[in-house]
Parts: C-alpha cells; structure tokens; sequence
C-alpha cells in the first residue's frame, strides 16, 4: 500500500485553464518525495487537491489506502498539510494554536502532545509568547507542528523553503529529515533542483500540467 497514490488526476479551473494532464504517480511509504516544477507547473493545484481545498476534474487519488472521493473521513485523518503561506491568529500562543488544531480533529485530550510537539520544533520556549512575536522561523515552523497533532503518517509541505534565506532553509531541512526518521512519510513541493537533490529519495518533475519523469533521485542526477 501506497502512502499517496494519484491515478490519471488531471485539473481544469473553470475559465479551462488545465492545470493538471493526466497525472499518475505513488508515493512510497517512509520516503521524502519531491515534486519538482517551475512556477506554475501545477504543484499547488494537485497539494489542494490533496487538502479537499480544490475538486479534481477527473481520475481518483487515496491517502494511505483511503479514497478521497469515497472516504475522505479516513483519508483527511491520514494526512497533514503544511501551507506555503503563513497564517495564523497572531494573538494565540503556539500552545493554543496546537490545542486549538488538536480539537478540530478530535484529538481527545488524553492523546494530545502539543508540549511534545513545540519541543520537537524547538519552539518550547516560545510555547506562551504570541505568534504575532515569532520569527518567519519559528512560524514555518509551527506550521508543521499544527500539522502533525492529529500524528498522521504522511505529511505534505507545500514549498516550504520558498523565500527563506539559505541558514533558515538548512535548519527546515533538518526538521523535515528528523520528521522522517521518525517515521513520517514526506511529501514536499520546490522549484529548486538542489533542494530535492539533497532531500529526496524520489523525484516527480511536473511542467505544464504534466507528469515528465519520476524516479529515485540517484537515477535523475546527471539526466538533466
Ligand atoms: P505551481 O504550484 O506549480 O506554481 P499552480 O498549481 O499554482 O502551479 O498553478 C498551475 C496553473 O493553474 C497555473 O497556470 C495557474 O495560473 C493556474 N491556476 C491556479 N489556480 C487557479 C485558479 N483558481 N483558477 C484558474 N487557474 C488557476
Ligand atoms: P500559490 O502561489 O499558492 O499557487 P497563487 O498566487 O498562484 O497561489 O494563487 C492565489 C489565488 O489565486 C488562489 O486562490 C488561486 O487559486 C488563484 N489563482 C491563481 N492563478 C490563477 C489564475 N490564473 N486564474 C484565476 N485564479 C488564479
């Protein structure tokens, strides 16, 4: 069983622009997988897709088994979504925002790990300070504690290196690598080669809508 797995997904907005052609693709259990493409490739389009946030046009997608059409309870809890942008009621705590999430999936309190999670993000110091007085840092990286409170096995960042400088970008990587070693299967969009090169076990590159090529990363270095 596949972590993600997305059978000839394609997207047309309405207006008709295609921002997804016929897309296939899994994502194996327990890797960091890349989806690589320019600006307006289609990344976002198919992580929306992926957050019930935008309606494929056609074919079917499952996370972790679970159908998104047909069980997207299941699939939901399956899955955590890091956005691209930033956002965030600057006057709750990084503790409240995390209570805050855990009680929209119905996490019982008895499961929740929201002091756990801060320490895993190193934001433990931060846990009672308002997000309005956090770093771009610390913010990026309370977005992926808010994403993993429900502990879902599979994780999705949407460019989450996109307009960071080259010392925060190092230091997100790590928290991603350590995320998983622990066991999260990531999912993570970039535009930078050099990025996925680094991170990834497995690239999808997308132009145009379209799938061109998909394999470990050790086979695509030296191809381009
Ligand atoms: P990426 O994330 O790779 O930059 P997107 O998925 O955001 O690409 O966009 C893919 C294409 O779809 C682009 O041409 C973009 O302009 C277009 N697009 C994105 N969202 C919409 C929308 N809501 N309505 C119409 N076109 C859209
Ligand atoms: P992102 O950078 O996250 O992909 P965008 O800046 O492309 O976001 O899009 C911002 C908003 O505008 C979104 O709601 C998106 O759906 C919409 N949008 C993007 N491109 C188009 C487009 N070509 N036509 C209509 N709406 C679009």
């Amino acid at each position: 069983q596949h972590a993600i797995s997305i059978q000839n997904v394609s997207k047309i907005y309405q207006g008709g622009k295609q921002a997804l052609d016929d897309v296939s693709f899994d994502v194996p259990q327990g890797s960091i997988f890349g989806l690589l493409g320019p600006n307006g490739a289609g990344k976002s389009t198919l992580i929306n897709i992926l957050s019930g946030m935008v309606m494929k046009s056609s074919g079917s997608a499952s996370i972790w088994g679970f159908d998104l059409d047909a069980d997207i309870r299941n699939a939901k809890a399956n899955i955590g979504i890091v956005p691209q942008e930033i956002m965030f009621d600057p006057f709750f705590t990084p503790f409240e925002a995390l209570e805050l999430q855990a009680g929209l999936y119905g996490v019982p309190k008895s499961k929740r790990r929201s002091m756990e999670l801060l320490r895993a993000m190193r934001l433990e110091d931060k846990a009672d300070a308002y997000a309005r007085t956090l770093s771009g840092g610390m913010k990026r990286r309370l977005l992926i504690a808010k994403a993993m409170v429900h502990s879902p096995p599979v994780i999705v960042l949407d460019e989450p290196t996109a307009g960071v400088d080259i010392e925060l970008r190092q230091q997100l990587w790590e928290y991603v690598v350590q995320l998983n070693k622990n066991g999260t299967t990531v999912v993570l969009t970039t535009h930078y080669l050099e990025e996925a090169e680094q991170l990834c076990d497995e690239i999808a590159i997308i132009n145009h809508g379209k799938l061109i090529a998909k394999k470990p990363t050790k086979e695509l270095i030296g191809m381009a």
